[in-house]
């Protein structure tokens, strides 16, 4: 069914990350390693793995994967692994950890021996349940060290539960082996590299599906669901109509692919957890148990998919520079990551709207929703959308006390809300004869079609093809959104789009969606009116800086007992700060800060207030050109309740 990955990418690299300054490879790699990764353990949180290695006499030094692509971040699993041992001809061989470098094992080779023999295990606690497990193959792999792995060949094998079926782009040797395999067999794939093997992750479950996309499309398209329980892995109709839409949109726009086959890999299960990780010729991506269940718990991962296929051509095949490395030791620098991500960001959201996954209307109300909170995030008076793209790497999760004054990964919606501000112009400039999905012709569809390359880019060069599109002084263009503080949002794209910014006192539908869905993110949401986020149990996560709240010295953490004289409800608040508005009383608060009890009083009166876009009539609507779809879309069948405008 599948090409073969055997081929080793071609790169276009820069001077500075040529190859050839490695060290050379301390194991003749004329043989692929052969590792089998054992699943049959995975309900018990236990992956194996056995590894034969093409060794000579003498010492190699291997290594598990430390930065992982795609987390931007060294998370690479070296503290799970367990239970290593290394045999050559049935002979146990000893090992010493690196002293410096912890991923690393050395092993002395004895004469004569030719392959060693590697088995470990992982203890896998995420993505995973009962009934189903993702394999990132960075959880299982020993290599030799400081080797660029895109040299290193390898040939992997997959052992699963019995009656599970498998989803992934690797290409399997024997056709019949797919996509169930028999009970207690070992499915073999093509020969490969370390690098592409690293990318192609696998999922396997009991209940699973297959189901091809935009069947006309070359090369092919699947998307491989497994779920907790039976029904959910049967995706609606709708939703492969939309998704039908969504390869062809992502056609249309990118004018290229870069991948052989296409795999979307999609868990459902509210144990497996969350997940969206990009690949060249897959994604990983999990979603609650009824993700895509019903309209209502569609909206939040409505970009999920067509964010993680946009990688594709924007993160794995054009990827900067600096982020690119060609071996998982190295530190991959985040600086361009507002085009990485924010791009990506800005584009799966269009081609989700084009493709249908959410409506014209729902695209503009998650918009605002996101512009609002970046327009109020007062971090970004000391801290550049650029440095929280260069400091990516300390910027995930974290307390969310006080985020609004540290900032997180914004380069995401900031970026965002750039390529939107860029959209715009670019149509502004040529009385909307041309676009951004023109750039994306030169900048992602550069070479035409290709298998899983890697093509770097530096900002100079990203520069020099926005002005091969349209001759602007797009150096500066980007310099002054990225590089300093902006007090406020880039909010130029929507106003350009034809619509502005403005808070309501009732939130959207969208929002009010979320909200019933209790979106973790929103809660009760008093951010734009007194300035906290805070729980149902009336405990404040976060206090906006410079707020009425933090006017009133209340702080993340502290609990609110009672409000104007009642106890602490979402309704009591809402209530007070709707009496409160256009008066002089105060809110009256009773709140707890650790073991002590005080008043605090919030001087607040403008009333509740929720952000939405607003048209403004007589301006052109590139908002909804950009969010029309291109191609002829299939109607989604008729058990689909969409709001508006297709
Ligand atoms: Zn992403």
């Amino acid at each position: 069914m599948l090409c073969s990955h055997l081929r080793v990418s071609r790169q276009r690299l820069l001077p500075g990350l040529a190859l050839a300054c490695l060290a050379a490879p301390l194991i003749a790699q004329k043989a692929p390693i052969q590792i089998v990764a054992d699943l049959s353990e995975a309900p018990r949180k236990l992956y194996h793995a056995e590894i034969d290695l093409p060794v000579s006499e003498g010492e190699v030094v291997l290594t598990t994967p430390k930065w992982i692509p795609g987390n931007h971040r060294p998370t690479g699993p070296v503290d799970d692994i367990t239970g290593v041992v290394f045999t050559a001809n049935g002979q146990k061989l000893p090992w010493r950890r690196d002293d410096v470098d912890l991923y690393e094992f050395h092993v002395t080779i004895p004469k004569g021996v030719t392959t060693l023999h590697a088995h470990l295990d992982c203890i896998v606690t995420t993505r995973l349940s009962q009934k189903m497990a993702t394999l990132e193959w960075e959880k299982l792999l020993l290599y030799p060290a400081n080797t660029p792995v895109r040299e290193i060949p390898i040939q992997p094998s997959l052992k699963v539960p019995a009656g599970w079926g498998i989803g992934t782009a690797l290409t399997p040797e024997s056709s019949g082996a797919y996509p169930v395999p028999a009970a207690g067999s070992t499915t073999k794939y093509a020969v490969t590299n370390v690098e592409q093997l690293e990318d192609s992750p696998v999922i396997t479950g009991e209940y699973f599906h297959e189901f091809p996309l935009a069947p006309e499309v070359t090369p092919k398209h699947y998307i491989d669901v497994v779920s907790d329980f039976p029904d959910d892995s049967k995706l609606r109709p709708s939703v492969l109509a939309e998704l039908n839409n969504l390869v062809r949109e992502a056609g249309a726009v990118y004018s290229s692919h870069h991948y052989h086959v296409y795999h979307f890999l999609l868990t459902l299960s509210d144990v497996a957890g969350g997940e969206g990780l990009e690949h060249g010729q897959s994604s990983d991506n999990g979603v609650g148990e009824k993700g895509f269940a019903d309209d209502s718990h569609q909206l939040p991962e409505s970009d999920l998919l067509s964010h993680e296929f946009t990688h594709s051509w924007n993160g794995k095949y054009r990827r900067p520079a600096n982020l690119y490395q060609t071996d998982f030791e190295k530190m991959q620098q985040g600086s361009l990551l507002w085009v990485y991500e924010g791009m990506t960001q800005y584009l799966g959201n269009v081609l989700a709207a084009r493709s249908g996954l959410k409506s014209q209307e729902q695209y503009r109300e998650l918009l605002a929703l996101s512009a609002a909170q970046l327009d109020n995030r007062p971090g970004r008076e000391w801290r550049s959308t650029e440095d929280t793209a260069i400091a990516a790497s300390i910027l995930r999760g974290g307390n969310p006390a006080w985020f609004n004054w540290k900032r997180g990964q914004d380069y995401y919606q900031e970026g965002e809300l750039l390529w939107l501000d860029a959209d715009t112009l670019i149509r502004k400039m040529t009385g909307n004869k041309k676009s951004l999905d023109d750039f994306q012709r030169i900048f992602l569809g550069k070479g035409g079609d290709t298998g899983p390359e890697i093509v770097t880019y530096t900002r100079e060069e990203l520069i020099k093809d926005l002005n091969e599109l349209m001759p602007y002084d797009w150096a500066q263009f980007l310099h002054d959104r990225v590089d300093q503080p902006n007090p406020r949002a880039d909010l130029a794209g929507i106003e350009q789009g034809g619509y502005r910014l403005v808070y309501r006192d009732k939130p959207t539908k969208s929002e009010r969606t979320l909200e019933s869905l209790g979106e973790p993110r929103r809660g009760l949401d008093v951010w734009y009116s007194i300035g906290i986020r805070i729980g149902g149990d009336g405990v404040i996560y976060d206090v906006r800086w410079n707020g009425p709240a933090d006017k009133a010295r209340l702080a993340p953490g502290y609990k609110i007992l009672a409000i104007n004289g009642n106890i602490f409800s979402n309704d009591a608040l809402k209530g007070a700060i709707k009496a409160a508005k256009g008066g002089t009383e105060p809110i009256h608060l009773i709140v707890q800060a650790d073991t002590f009890v005080s008043p605090i009083d919030i001087d607040y009166h403008d009333g509740e207030r929720y952000p939405a876009l607003e048209r403004v009539n007589g301006t052109p609507a590139y908002l909804d050109d950009i969010t029309t779809a291109r191609t002829k879309t299939e109607k989604a069948p008729a058990e689909k309740d969409k709001t508006e405008d297709e």
